[in-house]
């Protein structure tokens, strides 16, 4: 398509639990020079949705490893979207999604102490901060400028972050030493 060459950032791919052939999605990422970002489905604090649980990150995380080994062979390069529970993974699966799959295990929400830096700001002037929909703002001019904004995120978003995902967590030295935060935030979003 005429033009796309320079619209195009990345391309977008959802994991999906049946096997599914990634011939068309290789093709395109190799014609248009993108990478590929993909991930796992989670799930939506808005409506009921198909999202991979807990349970079935650990049944299926064998997709994660084939779809990068596949981009690899393909001469793709795929970025995992969002973090992981390091804990799915032995050391040596984890070492190496991290050097040719983007893997990570902390949200980069805020990372940087940086609370907006991704806002979307809706019709209504409300404002998302992360696809997952964690958390609205009301609208903008509710706030005295972008730093009042980013407080307000900040207190929802570290309360989520410092939480554990599972017992277990407690005795980890990756909760321990904060450099897991037990995959995306919207997963302790329930009992928080
Ligand atoms: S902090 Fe929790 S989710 Fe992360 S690796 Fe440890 S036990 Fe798993
Ligand atoms: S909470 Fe989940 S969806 Fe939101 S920015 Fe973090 S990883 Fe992404």
């Amino acid at each position: 398509m005429l033009g796309i060459e320079e619209k195009i950032i990345m391309l977008r791919y959802n994991l999906r639990k049946e096997p599914i052939d990634y011939a068309l999605l290789f093709d395109m990422a190799r014609e248009y020079s993108v990478s590929v970002r993909f991930g796992f489905t989670v799930p939506s604090l808005d409506f009921k949705n198909e999202h991979y649980s807990f349970a079935d990150m650990a049944a299926y995380k064998h997709q994660i490893i084939d779809f990068v080994r596949l981009a690899r062979l393909n001469s793709v390069k795929a970025h995992f979207s969002r973090p992981l529970p390091r804990c799915l993974f032995t050391e040596k699966e984890w070492g190496y999604l991290i050097s040719f799959g983007g893997a990570k295990s902390k949200c980069l929400l805020g990372c940087s102490g940086n609370y907006t830096s991704r806002a979307v700001v809706n019709p209504d002037l409300s404002v998302y901060v992360c696809y997952a929909a964690l958390s609205k703002a009301p609208a903008l001019f509710n706030f005295k400028d972008i730093n009042a904004l980013g407080r307000y995120f900040k207190d929802k978003v570290d309360i989520l972050r410092e939480k554990p995902l599972k017992g277990e967590c407690y005795s980890c030295r990756y909760y321990k030493e904060l450099s897991c935060q037990g995959g995306c935030l919207v997963y302790k979003y329930d009992s928080a």
